[in-house]
């Protein structure tokens, strides 16, 4: 059996929680097997013809039932068990543990995962970068755990206002990454709008005072001439930059590095793709939309 049925199986097998299921589960099993072993045993009596007594008969139908019914539920159990520890492990692995949001690990592995899906149907996919605006102030004159409370705040309003198959997650610090499926830059950026309002008009209330919270945000879509998700990480961050430097708590729309930038921008753009240039990068850096 290949890893991929494998994993299926145990996937599937782990979405049996209840004791009922498993019961269910393995009855169900071990009827498929013992009605096999029935027609063997049939089979055998018919050849060889044999007069047994009935209880013998009896017990030699039962005993294969009974067997399988515990050897499959026993299975089941230990595959279940072991599917909801690693269920409880990636958890732990890919969770932020402020904001319960995906961590950087856990947005890219799911980023790429609807890369991939996007660019096999040829479909829409975009991302919104957001960066909170000084949000060092809020540290420095309310206290780390205003700090804190923002975030956590930040991330119930992202909930909200997110589709459930959207992919939020804290990039890092106070810079949050969504991953938008089905949307096209025009979709991505009414969305990052969206967002930005709704932070602007919902104050976090700490010590019965409103703090006002603000967002830049950069938006861009992904091209399906060999767009990789680094390059939309990185140019979805520009248009946070180009937000930043355009007098903050406002959305950016940054498609390719060939768009034209103000000259101070530029020219920070121009150190960092030296830069960039000599590391090593995905093989789809030079073909950028246009
Ligand atoms: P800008 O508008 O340019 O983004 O200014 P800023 O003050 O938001 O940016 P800066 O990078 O100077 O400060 C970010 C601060 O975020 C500094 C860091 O201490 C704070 N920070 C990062 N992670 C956490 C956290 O988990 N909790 C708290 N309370 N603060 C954090
Ligand atoms: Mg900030
Ligand atoms: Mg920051």
């Amino acid at each position: 059996m290949s890893d991929e049925y494998l994993d299926g199986l145990c996937r599937y097998l782990g979405k049996i929680k209840t004791t009922g299921h498993m019961l269910l589960a393995a009855g169900l099993f071990a009827t498929i097997c013992s009605l096999l072993s029935l027609l063997s045993t049939l089979i055998l009596f018919y050849i060889v013809d044999s007069r047994t007594l009935p209880w013998v008969e009896a017990i030699s139908y039962l005993l294969p039932f009974s067997m399988v019914f515990c050897i499959s539920y026993l299975l089941i159990r230990g595959f279940a068990a072991i599917h909801s520890k690693n269920e409880y492990l990636w958890e732990i692995a890919e969770r932020d543990d402020l904001t319960r949001l995906l961590n950087r690990a856990g947005f890219l592995r799911r980023g790429s995962a609807l890369a991939i899906k996007a660019e096999r149907d040829m479909a829409s996919l975009s991302m919104i970068m957001f960066d909170v605006d000084h949000f060092k102030t809020i540290n420095d004159t309310r206290g780390h755990s205003a700090g804190d409370m923002a975030l956590k705040h930040l991330a119930e309003i992202l909930l909200d206002i997110c589709r459930d198959e959207d992919v939020i997650a804290r990039w890092g610090g106070e810079e949050f990454a969504i991953i938008l499926p089905y949307a096209n830059a025009q979709g991505a950026e009414i969305m990052a709008e969206r967002l930005r309002e709704k932070i602007a008009r919902t104050p976090l209330l700490w010590k019965g005072k409103a703090v006002l919270l603000t967002i830049s945000a950069g938006v861009t879509e992904w091209n399906h001439e060999g767009d990789c998700l680094e390059d939309m990480v990185e140019r979805a961050d520009k248009g946070l930059y180009l937000a930043k430097a355009a007098g903050r708590n406002r959305v950016q729309m940054f498609q390719s590095h060939l768009e034209k930038v103000p000259a101070y921008e530029q020219d920070v753009f121009f150190e960092e793709e030296q830069m960039a240039s000599s590391a090593p990068s995905c093989a789809s850096s030079s073909t950028k939309v246009a």
